[in-house]
């Protein structure tokens, strides 16, 4: 078996891992990123709405209210320095009852307490104006939402990482960590099966990381949460939707509800629902139509009959279980569980794409 020295292991070929392979990379290190698919994106990356997010819902103090923001800020930044494809579109939170009306001044604040200070109240009338196919009691303009090419953005992490020495061992899984003395020891299985020593081995699997770090020997079992997976399954709308902005309701319980965002060629389609789920599987029932029909005329009711068709779905990597409260982003560095040179990202479910260049900061700054 070969046998392979390098300064840092990453796992994971997804946003998550790609932007921590750049900074790490820009920041004088050698990197590999393994990578088990043969392609980078393959799973929850490629998988998502592309909304590049405010950071309104998420708890003040949060790792996801923080990474959102600041994540929100480099992103724009980065995207207008490299040239990738995004648009700064706003979105509408829209109240469909007089009570939602009163959620969201509950909202604005929660918003404001995140550092996001844009957002204002508009009635009935003033969203009607901006969006006339709308129905609602009112709603929030959210100016500094908006959406991304993740492909492109991806593309370009890998591009910068690659150009700094970085490189990715595609169709090669890791089968088993090992934390020694001086770092990690790293076998792996597939096309490319060797062992590889590092000082550095950074967790970015994504829905399957907590997987990953229960095969790491030398971590201690309460740094190795439970994995739940919730699925958030999309329809695309057959033509074109009327709506300039994207549209979201008041949110629910696992997710921010069945929201309509557009892509960057306008093509509307709408979701994640929430189906909790045992596994990783993409499959979209064709069935669970109804429920999107509802939930969309709630604010839309000039969606017509039989113009969704599912598209495809995606698996929010949850620590939580269903009816427990939502856990935050975990970024289990040395401080956490002890051990040098190591970062478990975990529960990097939404706004994870948006927090991305953040999220990369913050392990350099944990393991540098
Ligand atoms: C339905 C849904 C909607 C979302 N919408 C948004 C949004 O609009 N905006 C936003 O900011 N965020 C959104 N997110 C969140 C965002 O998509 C994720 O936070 C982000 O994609 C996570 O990236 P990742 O790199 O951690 O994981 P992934 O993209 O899943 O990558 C993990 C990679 O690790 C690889 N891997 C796993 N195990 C191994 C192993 N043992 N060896 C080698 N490789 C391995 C996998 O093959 C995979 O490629 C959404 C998420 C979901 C599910």
């Amino acid at each position: 078996m070969d046998h392979f020295e390098t300064d840092t292991v990453i796992a994971g070929a997804g946003v998550i891992g790609l932007a921590v392979a750049r900074a790490l990379a820009l920041a004088g290190q050698e990197v590999i990123v393994i990578e088990r698919e043969t392609l980078i994106g393959s799973h929850t990356s490629s998988r998502n709405s592309e909304v590049i997010h405010a950071g309104i819902y998420y708890p003040q103090g949060s790792l996801k209210a923080r990474m959102c923001v600041e994540g929100k800020h480099k992103l724009y930044e980065y995207c207008a320095a490299r040239g990738l494809n995004h648009k700064r579109c706003g979105k509408l939170i829209v109240a469909t009852t007089p009570e939602q009306v009163a959620e969201l001044e509950g909202i604005k604040a929660k918003a404001a307490a995140n550092g996001v200070d844009d957002l204002t109240f508009l009635s009935r009338d003033e969203a009607l104006a901006l969006e006339p196919h709308l129905k609602c009691d009112g709603a929030l303009l959210s100016p500094s939402t908006g959406i991304i090419d993740s492909h492109g953005l991806m593309m370009s992490y890998q591009g910068e990482a690659e150009e700094h020495g970085g490189a990715i061992a595609f169709g090669t899984s890791i089968e088993r960590v090992e934390v020694t003395g001086s770092g990690f020891t790293i076998t792996t299985g597939g096309e490319a099966a060797a062992v590889v020593t590092a000082k550095r081995f950074i967790n970015a699997a994504g829905p399957f990381a907590p997987g990953l770090a229960d095969q790491i020997e030398g971590l201690a079992a309460d740094h190795k949460p439970k994995a739940y997976y919730c699925k958030g399954n999309y329809y695309s709308l057959q033509g074109r939707a009327p709506f300039e902005r994207l549209i979201y309701p008041v949110p629910e319980a696992a997710g921010l509800g069945v929201h309509l965002t557009l892509d960057l060629g306008g093509q509307a389609r709408f979701g994640p629902d929430t189906e909790w789920v045992d596994g990783v599987e993409y499959s979209v029932d064709p069935a669970r139509s109804d429920g999107f029909y509802d939930a969309i005329r709630r604010y839309w009711p000039g969606l017509k009959d039989a113009s969704l068709v599912p598209a495809y779905a995606g698996i929010r990597p949850k620590l939580n279980a269903q009816g427990e409260p939502a856990a935050d982003f975990r970024i289990d560095g040395p401080d956490a569980h002890g051990i040098a040179g190591l970062v478990n990202l975990l529960g990097i479910e939404s706004p994870g794409l948006t927090s991305s260049l953040a999220i990369a900061d913050e392990v350099a700054k944990q393991v540098g």
